[in-house]
């Protein structure tokens, strides 16, 4: 499994390490019983686990559990937090309304609508994805991506909405429980393309999920050519959103097409265009396997950057030494520090949330213990209806408390870098707790903001309901 790098003369840069091959062997919710680490656990904390995985997406593979996981520290291991369903995910009243389904008997069917009804309760699309960010063309909205930002489209391609494994704070949780009316992908039409051929103010292409590297490489390759053509020559840009790096590196280095991908990204930069992995890594642990830091050096070697984002989670990675350690770790492996994101405000949102002054503060302390090659991690930043908010900062003004918010994107890109203040608020843990400060009625933006959402709202309620 050297060929590529053979190819690239590079072999002496990695020495006589070989990997073992691993086969990707996902575990869910079926096959709970056949995870043989799970017999630390009692019988009722794996009923716990059996009664959350019931509602939210459950999923996790051999790698996760062989190499990932440290079993003699549970509960309180990072990944296994990351990955297995906790009681407390659901409310006590969500939680026992499962219990009693499955304790009564219920048929799978029955069970599905009890889930159903608590889904429903979740939040499942934050920030009003489906009517808000879905693009039209020729008054029919275009299939499988959300446009927000000017220059950037995210695509979700059909064969990427799932992931090697699911985390389970995922804001993304409602593609994966299978309801058709809370998902997106694109079609077979393929129609995004002609959308990105038609606005060439586009030059990024984000291919999210899910996880776009859970396909193939024929998949994948379906994807990505076409962009190599002329008629996409504005896009400059092509990025990767993906977990895979956490929790299936194999992808890079053993799995049978790994060496065909390696080729194609390598194609993909010959042609000019910057490839981009944006990895999703949760804690310092996901880069300390000797199959990822192969996996980081086989794409580096080809020329992809990596860049690094996550939000802070509570029991997973909040604290600032979890921060300073992980970027220290990724600088350390040529990874760029990118985005350190507020968790959303949906799924199992009350039991990993962590109050925005919080997570300003560990940002602030991480940020300040490191040097400035790390430094390029921006944040605390809120995915937010409006667009990209970072907390610049705490200060005081006139003997009030307040927090410093500014735009790093923006629904219109001119709210971009205007700073503006909320009242401090030690609680809050999303946007929309926080109110204007020096007792102003709103905020600079809102007034366009509910402008620019009124008349998408109209426009998809006309054309798509
Ligand atoms: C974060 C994000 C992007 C990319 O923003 P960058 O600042 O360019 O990384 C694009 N679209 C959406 C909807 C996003 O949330
Ligand atoms: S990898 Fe991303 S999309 Fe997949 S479960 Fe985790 S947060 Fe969700």
């Amino acid at each position: 499994m050297l060929v590529y790098e053979e190819k690239k003369n590079i072999n002496h840069f990695l020495g006589d390490i070989m990997t073992d091959s691993k086969k990707l062997k996902i575990y869910q919710l079926k096959d709970l019983e056949n995870i043989p680490q799970l017999k630390v656990l009692s019988q009722e904390e794996l009923f716990n686990i059996k009664v959350v995985a019931n509602v939210l997406p459950f999923r996790v593979n051999n790698y996760v559990i062989e190499e990932l996981i440290d079993w003699s520290n549970i509960p309180d291991d990072p990944i296994f937090h990351l990955t297995f369903m906790q009681k407390d995910m659901l409310s006590s009243k969500q939680f026992n309304k499962m219990a009693d389904a499955i304790n009564k008997g219920l048929g799978k069917q029955e069970l599905k609508e009890v889930a159903n009804e608590i889904r429903h309760e979740l939040n499942p699309h934050p920030a009003g994805q489906l009517t808000a960010n879905i693009p039209f063309m020729d008054d029919e909205p275009v299939q499988g991506i959300q446009h927000k930002y000017r220059e950037t489209v995210l695509v979700f391609p059909t064969g990427g909405q799932t992931c090697h494994a699911y985390c389970t704070f995922c804001f993304r949780w409602a593609q994966f429980v299978g309801n058709n009316d809370m998902q997106f992908a694109t079609d077979e039409s393929k129609k995004f393309q002609e959308y990105l051929m038609n606005n060439k103010q586009i030059t990024d292409v984000l291919f999210t999920g899910g996880d776009p590297m859970v396909m193939s490489y024929l998949k994948l390759k379906a994807y990505l050519e076409p962009l190599l053509e002329p008629e996409f020559d504005h896009i400059k840009n092509i990025r990767i959103g993906t977990k895979s790096l956490s929790y299936w590196p194999y992808r890079y280095v053993t799995d049978k097409d790994a060496d065909d991908l390696l080729e194609l990204f390598d194609k993909i930069m010959s042609k000019g265009k910057h490839l981009a992995i944006m990895a999703h890594f949760s804690h310092y642990k996901e880069l300390e396997t000797e199959v990822v830091k192969r996996a980081i050096r086989r794409l580096r070697n080809v020329g992809v950057k990596i860049r690094t984002q996550s939000p802070v989670i509570k029991h997973v990675n909040d604290t600032s030494q979890v921060w300073e350690k992980m970027w220290q770790q990724q600088v350390n492996l040529g990874l760029i520090p990118y985005y350190m994101f507020i968790e959303r405000n949906t799924g199992a949102k009350n039991y990993f949330e962590v109050p925005i002054a919080k997570v300003f503060e560990i940002y602030r302390e991480a940020f300040k213990s490191v040097s400035g090659l790390s430094r390029t991690a921006r944040g605390p930043v809120m995915s937010a209806m409006p667009g990209k908010i970072v907390i610049e900062g705490i200060a005081e003004i006139n003997n009030e408390k307040v927090f410093v918010l500014n735009f790093l994107q923006a629904r219109n890109p001119d709210w971009v870098k205007r700073p503006f203040f909320a009242s401090y608020d030690s609680k809050a843990t999303w946007f929309n707790e926080l109110v204007p400060a020096f007792g102003e009625e709103e905020f600079f933006f809102e007034e366009e903001l509910s402008d620019i959402l009124s008349e998408k709202r109209e426009r998809f309620i006309e054309n798509f309901l």
